[in-house]
């Protein structure tokens, strides 16, 4: 196994996916207790290094059983909208709900005052129609700038600083339409950039924001830097995040926020499945398995990526070489191409690592797929089954329920 599989299936402690999830039902997502401690107490010790507030990224992991686990690292949750304000609000009481949204709804904006400490607005327009009735209700409300400093390259849709983006309010804008009114409603400006970037990211985005705003900046109570940071990866560079952090508090006198929604949940889950039929063509042999790319772990389709497997590699170095794919009827409903030391079986239990992070929030049931349920791991490696999915959970969302007679 590679250096970096090693290290996502590190808290199986040298066993077996066999040994240690034989009993489980395929598919199945299992969240491990122990890897989202370790990442909780890696961030709360940047959060009493740097002085800063981290957050939870609701969008990347919002399995709210486990949010008593993290609350006591994190400083509360994030929302990317309504519904996952009011998640953090109701499931993390105790920390702060800080939301972005790229419009808020008129219809919804009282409700949303009911859950929200931080509204951040996309554009001086919604700050226009929005802001002031946000402080009335006594909220810090916030600007998202774009500094148009494109750090990343090859995943162009996780990139906000895209030409032609729609998310943030580039220098330009802000020149043209805040006026000092408007500019005297923020509490705080707010920048998300990254996509599973390293510190060096972050440093240079913001010298990119302390070029374009940072006239303004020693008037903000408060500095959110969004998500995307990739701290708890073993590569990270901490020391340099931390001195990032900590110029950014001391240049300007405000309180940093980060809002991490990959970091906090990395590693912490896997994706169990089982072999299915091994079908050929031509010289490729394609395992086809009882999980979907499509459904069960989207972002591998979408950004895309081929995800760690146990055992396997994806560079060819062993022996026997299979496709895997899920068993839609979508062409493209591909896993990735793997070889393993040894021909695969029917039946046979494959273990997709890292798949605690936009997997139970955004996968689906095309084609009628079943989800699968979600267990429990616990740090002493007792499984438990928090989540059972079956037909009425596929029904229900497409049509009405048979009237009684
Ligand atoms: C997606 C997102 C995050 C979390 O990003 P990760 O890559 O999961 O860390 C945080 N803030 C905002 C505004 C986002 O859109």
């Amino acid at each position: 196994m590679s250096t970096e599989n090693r290290a996502v299936f590190s808290s199986l402690e040298g066993k077996s996916p066999e040994d240690v999830f034989a009993q489980i039902p395929t598919p199945s997502y299992i969240l491990e207790e122990k890897q989202l401690l370790r990442n909780g107490q890696l961030l709360a010790q940047v959060a009493q290094n740097t002085g800063c507030k981290i957050l939870l990224a609701q969008k990347a992991f919002s399995n709210f059983d486990f949010y008593p686990l993290l609350s006591p690292y994190l400083s509360g949750t994030e929302a990317s909208g309504l519904y996952e304000a009011r998640l953090g609000k109701e499931k993390m009481p105790e920390g702060e709900v800080h939301v972005f949204c790229g419009a808020y709804r008129e219809d919804e904006f009282e409700e949303l005052l009911l859950y929200a400490d931080h509204i951040v607005f996309n554009s001086p327009r919604q700050l226009q129609k929005f802001g002031k009735r946000a402080k009335e209700q006594g909220k810090s409300v916030g600007l998202r700038i774009n500094p148009e400093h494109s750090t990343q390259e090859g995943h162009a849709i996780y990139d906000p600083c895209a030409p032609g983006s729609r998310l943030g309010t580039t220098k330009a804008l802000w020149d043209r339409y805040m006026t000092e009114e408007l500019i005297s409603l923020l509490d705080g400006l707010h920048f998300h950039t990254l996509c599973e970037q390293d510190s060096d990211a972050l440093a240079s985005t913001l010298q990119a924001v302390e070029e374009k705003f940072g006239d303004v900046l020693p008037r903000m109570k408060w500095l959110n830097m969004g998500g995307g940071h990739h701290i708890t990866k073993e590569t990270y560079d901490v020391p340099r995040l931390e001195k990032t952090l900590t110029y950014a508090k001391n240049k300007w006198d405000l309180q940093v926020y980060l809002e991490p929604g990959e970091a906090v949940a990395l590693n912490a889950g896997y994706l169990a499945s089982r072999v299915l039929d091994i079908v050929e063509n031509g010289n490729t042999k394609i395992a086809i398995l009882d999980t979907s790319a499509a459904c069960h772990m989207p972002d591998v389709i979408e950004m895309p990526y081929t995800p760690p497997l146990y055992g396997a590699d994806e560079n060819g170095s062993q022996p026997y070489a299979y496709r895997l794919g899920g068993p839609t009827c979508l062409s493209g409903d591909i896993i990735g191409d793997y070889t393993f030391d040894h021909p695969l079986q029917e039946g046979e239990l494959l273990l997709f690592g890292d798949m605690a992070i936009y997997t139970t929030c955004k996968n689906n049931t095309f084609n009628g797929m079943p989800l699968p349920d979600i267990w429990k791991r616990s740090p002493k490696g007792e499984l438990s089954n928090l989540l059972h999915f079956g037909y009425s959970d596929f029904e229900r969302r497409l049509g009405r329920a048979k009237e009684e007679t």
